[in-house]
């Protein structure tokens, strides 16, 4: 039974990059306005989350890394209105699996935090305090400890250095959806990315750019129907497109109830709109620059397709497809003053 757990384990953190998809996601859940990431080793021998969300009461640390154990939702039809990026409860229980955890934790009304270290099944195994500062820090070392073979493609020095690109894109992705979250990434003590608290999307995705978005970028608006909208921030009908190629790598961001995901069709639509409108000076393999969030109900949307949630379903996607391209051909449609 022990295989199989670390079977299904590994298949749900197959990389650092989800462990720190897993983790920050979590942080994000509790309503943390501040989330650090820091990496020793490329994260192989040290992955840290430190957030400053509700923290976990004392009640739910005894199961919080059991197998399938949420807080988040209760019954099936929970995922109907699910606000949440967890629900599987699997998370906590598979990074055990793969490395060594503690969980320092404290709620608003604990007079200390705790300090909590977890076997690999998921059973607290010691406890100490701690100074309090409300909030989650978990720790996770020796990722793949006993995934020889894994461990050891993941510290080649290629597969290492791509992972790193991987862990900053998906660090880079949710800081940008959540434009009130202050997020720090590091690497072996070295800053490689900060994004400080904002106000909105645009100055969010401005953060990471590295240029002002107000100039370059519009905000598109678009009420597809009761149950869907979209936000798009696209490059301008009389934007810079030359200066918007620079802008390596290539950001474009889709999301889907603030989820990240992975959409080609969409992307597609927009490059098909671009291609139109700025002729032989675009080039889809260069200028893909733009985000889209997707705000659906709940129920329709489904997100359980993949274990990492980066393929959903939306209810009626050629619908949404469809009235977003209506409105980018009317917007670059319109000439230039
Ligand atoms: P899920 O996110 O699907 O609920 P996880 O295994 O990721 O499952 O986490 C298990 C539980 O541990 C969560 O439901 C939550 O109650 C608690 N938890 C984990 N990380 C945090 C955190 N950073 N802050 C507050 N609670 C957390
Ligand atoms: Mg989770």
């Amino acid at each position: 039974a022990a295989t199989v757990k670390l079977i299904t384990s590994s298949q749900i953190i197959t990389s650092t990059s989800s462990a720190v998809k897993e983790l920050f996601e979590n942080a994000l859940d509790a309503g943390a306005t501040s989330v650090e990431v820091k990496l020793i080793n490329f994260g192989l021998d040290r992955i840290e989350v430190k957030d400053n969300g509700s923290g976990i009461s004392k009640e739910n640390t005894t199961c919080m890394a059991l197998p399938h154990y949420t807080s988040k939702i209760s019954n099936f039809t929970d995922l109907e209105t699910l606000q949440t990026y967890g629900f599987r409860g699997e998370a906590l229980n598979a990074l055990c699996r793969v490395g060594q955890v503690t969980l320092t934790t404290a709620t608003a009304s604990d007079p200390m935090a705790t300090v909590y270290t977890l076997d690999s099944s998921g059973n607290i195994c010691g406890t100490k305090p701690s100074h309090h500062v409300q909030g989650t820090t978990v720790t996770v070392s020796n990722l793949f400890k006993n995934l020889p073979v894994r461990r050891q493609l993941m510290g080649s020095s290629r597969k290492s250095q791509e992972e790193l690109k991987q862990v900053e894109s998906v660090v880079k992705s949710l800081a940008v959806i959540k434009p009130n979250v202050r997020v720090t990434l590091s690497h072996n003590k070295c800053l490689i990315w900060q994004k400080t608290q904002c106000s909105n999307l645009s100055n969010s995705f401005a953060q990471l750019v590295g240029y002002s978005t107000s100039q370059q970028m519009e905000m598109l608006s678009l009420k597809v129907n009761e149950e869907i909208s979209v936000e798009m921030l696209v490059p301008k009908r009389n934007c810079d497109i030359s200066m918007l190629a620079k802008s390596t790598p290539v950001f474009s961001f889709i999301f889907v109830n603030e989820r990240p995901v992975l959409n080609k069709k969409l992307i597609k639509v927009l490059h098909q709109q671009l291609t139109v409108k700025f002729k032989d000076n675009f080039s889809p393999r260069k200028f893909a620059v733009c985000m889209f969030s997707i705000s659906v109900i709940p129920s329709s949307v489904d997100v359980n397709l993949e274990p990492n949630k980066t393929k959903v379903l939306i209810k009626d996607e050629d619908v949404v497809l469809s009235e977003i391209e209506k409105q980018l051909q009317i917007y670059y449609s319109v000439p230039c003053p």
